[in-house]
């Protein structure tokens, strides 16, 4: 998607995405120790800033020329005029969150205030028996978009039989966490599918008038859609997070 006029153009292009693709990198990587307090929104930022650096560079403006973070369903994105649709500041509402939430609510979780402000993004606990997914609900955490779900104890379900009872213990919860937590600091990296959208000249109009951020939601949906027809652990997003969990 580079516009380079010529080879040093592009390759000057290159350079400065790839310091986007770092520093979503070492996000995904902070994300994986984020039951230390703080660290989860750090994980954010860097992921936050490292995408919008690579939005910058894909439509051509400086590096920093506008910077949008995902704050629960917001996202909050401060930039010059030209590059943020016309006002320094802008939110967006995220639908991924929105199904998030309802997902949960509809499930009866209840939201862990503590968990979601340590973190930056919210984190809900399974309290019920989850219908999500009433015959094989073998997970012990699972992520919509950026929210997070987190099961302390109940049971599980193999085959819409009762396979064991569970209570996790507090190594399990920390783990299942921070893995989860890389997902939902994905999601802000699904968010540049948006510019596509943005180039799009009729879009603009739309945007404006429902503060909508599509895109990245279009493309996680996508992404979700591929990859269900996968096993757990041969999806992208699976291998990468499992790659960056730390042992
Ligand atoms: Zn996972």
């Amino acid at each position: 998607m580079w516009r380079g006029e010529n080879t040093s153009k592009t390759l000057e292009q290159c350079a400065k995405g790839s310091i986007g693709g770092t520093l979503i990198y070492a996000g995904e990587k902070a994300a994986s120790y984020s039951t230390t307090p703080g660290i989860g929104w750090a994980a954010h930022g860097l992921v936050a800033i490292g995408s919008s650096v690579r939005e910058n560079v894909a439509q051509d403006y400086d590096l920093f020329e506008r910077v949008a973070y995902d704050l629960a369903f917001m996202r909050l994105s401060i930039g010059s005029e030209r590059s943020n649709h016309g006002s320094i500041f802008q939110a967006y509402a995220l639908l991924g969150p929105f199904a998030g939430i309802w997902a949960n609510l509809a499930q009866g979780n209840s939201l862990n205030w503590q968990a979601s402000l340590y973190n930056g993004n919210l984190i809900f606990e399974a309290t019920e028996e989850q219908y999500f997914r009433p015959n094989d609900n073998d997970e012990q955490s699972y992520g919509i978009a950026n929210v997070i779900t987190i099961r302390r104890e109940g049971h599980k379900y193999r085959d819409g039989k009762r396979a064991d009872d569970y209570h996790a213990d507090q190594e399990d919860l920390a783990r299942s966490l921070e893995h989860e937590q890389i997902h939902a600091v994905m999601y802000r990296e699904f968010g540049s599918v948006d510019v596509l959208l943005e180039e799009w000249e009729k879009y603009n109009r739309l945007k404006q008038r429902f503060h909508l951020s599509l895109g990245g939601d279009l493309g996680y949906a996508a992404i979700v859609g591929i990859s269900t027809s996968f096993p757990h652990e041969l999806r992208a997003s699976e291998w990468n997070a499992s790659n960056l969990d730390h042992k």
